[in-house]
């Protein structure tokens, strides 16, 4: 999957604040969250994150499904 440090994204399950958007603060065999609602910092391992991840924010600010992202070329 493509996402990367910085990228916004949604889950299956939002925070138990009711927020259901999260920062990539770290990527790697564990991938470090910050939900955008409280500012919580949660860890998931990667084979849990990518089970969970929904939508990915892009560029123009909206959120499409992850299956159909393709990030632009820097
Ligand atoms: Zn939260």
């Amino acid at each position: 999957m493509k996402y990367k440090v910085d990228d916004i994204v949604t889950l299956k399950k939002g925070h138990p604040c009711g927020e259901n958007s999260w920062k990539i603060l770290r990527t790697g065999l564990d991938i470090k969250l910050e939900c955008q609602g409280c500012n919580r910092v949660v860890w998931l391992s990667r084979v849990d994150f990518e089970k969970r991840i929904r939508r990915i924010k892009t560029n123009e600010g909206k959120f499409i499904s992850i299956i159909h992202y393709e990030p632009e070329e820097n």
